[in-house]
């Protein structure tokens, strides 16, 4: 038997799937071919030929596609990776997998994106490379960062773990020749479950990518089939398994074609709120640079001076209201595990954006009644 999850409520998302997903996971079923193999071949040509970007390296996660990203292009334990605070734990997680250090930086009040004044601000000797993240959604000023990873010669990469579909000044997110990784966890713009993909347009780091997610292996498991087992394989290094499934793909391919109207149903929705939010004095909606046609995975609203109520408690009459928010991003450095490393350590910015901000309900299939409800009770919940 199976629950409404979703019945009592306006859920804070909700994943767009359907009978098209049932029925292509089924074949591949039926295929007998179950982990990666050519649906995850397809689907990777099919992202990268979407965001422009030569090779995608289809994983279990983007936290896992990030950790390969950083390792094949050399950053090695000692070294350091700039990052924001402001972003989730997975970020850090990558870094550290690779062994390295994250230093984390203030974001710009407008974006909730690395700041790049601040990134400079915090190089050190030990300074290998910029983990830029494209924030619920907002492409980061990549600009600014490829100028400053050329001006000293860092490693620039990209965490999109929800941008896909975004684009900087016209182009997606994935085609500037930057490495990028995408999540398709349900809460990001696509979803296969759990899965992430690493983008690239360098060869040989596509490559060892795809050596190392699958246990070191210098010859895949599609191959060895297709050869009937003649071909030995040799393992280069040691490696891990983060592959994605045939499964997945076969879901992935499907949600591709969902994604145009995806991105179209996200844009109305924050349209809508962008002006209904902006006759309450209290909030603030969100800020979009003119470089930038965000993917709206998330709609994140600010708390202005003149509400008297936390966003905590907002939340909270949000939810006995039948509308189920959430809190903004918390900042990694007041995390348990940073918290000793990194005592001192200010970012006012971030900080603050944490206090203040709070996303509201949005996913395809969201009504404009719902969303009429969300606003009713946003203004209700911000009485004092
Ligand atoms: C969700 C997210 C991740 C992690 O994605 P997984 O697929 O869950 O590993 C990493 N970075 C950012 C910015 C995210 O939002």
């Amino acid at each position: 038997m199976s629950t409404d999850l979703f019945a009592d409520q306006i859920p804070f998302l909700k994943p767009w799937v359907g009978e098209e997903e049932v029925e292509a996971v089924r074949e591949v079923i039926l295929s007998g071919w179950l982990s990666m193999g050519p649906k995850t071949a397809e689907f990777e040509r099919a992202v990268a030929s979407l965001v422009g970007a030569q090779h995608g390296v289809g994983t279990n996660s983007a936290t896992t596609a990030l950790y390969l990203m950083l390792r094949v292009a050399g950053v090695e334990p000692g070294d350091e990776v700039l990052c924001p605070s402001f972003t989730c734990m997975a970020t850090a997680n990558a870094i550290l997998l690779a062994g390295a250090s994250p230093r984390f930086v203030d974001i710009d009040p407008r974006t909730f994106n690395m700041d790049p004044e601040s990134a400079e601000a915090q190089l050190t000797p030990r300074t290998r490379a910029i983990m830029l993240v494209d924030q619920i959604g907002m492409p980061a000023d990549l600009d600014a960062f490829i100028t400053l990873s050329r001006r000293y010669d860092l490693l620039l990469v990209e965490d999109a773990a929800t941008a896909l579909g975004a684009r900087y000044k016209k182009r997606p997110i994935g085609a500037w020749g930057v490495p990028a990784c995408f999540s398709f966890h349900p809460r990001k713009m696509i979803t296969t479950g759990e899965g992430g993909m690493l983008m690239t347009d360098n060869e040989a780091w596509a490559a060892r990518a795809r050596i190392i997610r699958s246990a070191g292996a210098s010859v895949s498991d599609l191959k060895r089939h297709q050869a009937k087992g003649v071909i030995l394989q040799e393992y280069p290094e040691a490696g891990t398994n983060c592959r994605l499934t045939d499964m997945q793909a076969a879901i992935g391919l499907i949600q591709l074609q969902r994604l145009p109207d995806i991105l179209t149903q996200r844009k109305h929705q924050a349209d809508y709120y962008d002006h209904a939010t902006a006759e309450i004095d209290e909030v603030e909606p969100p800020f979009v640079p003119p470089y930038a046609e965000p993917a709206y995975s998330s709609y994140c609203i600010r708390l202005t001076p003149s509400c008297r109520v936390g966003a905590h408690s907002v939340i909270t009459r949000m939810a006995e209201r039948g509308v189920s928010c959430r809190h903004g991003i918390q900042p990694l450095h007041h995390e348990p595990y940073f918290r000793d490393s990194m005592a001192g350590l200010q970012l006012p910015e971030s900080e603050a954006a944490a206090r203040e901000t709070l996303f509201l309900p949005i996913f395809p299939g969201l009504t404009r009644e719902s969303q009429e409800v969300v606003v009713d009770a946003l203004r209700a919940s911000m009485l004092p």
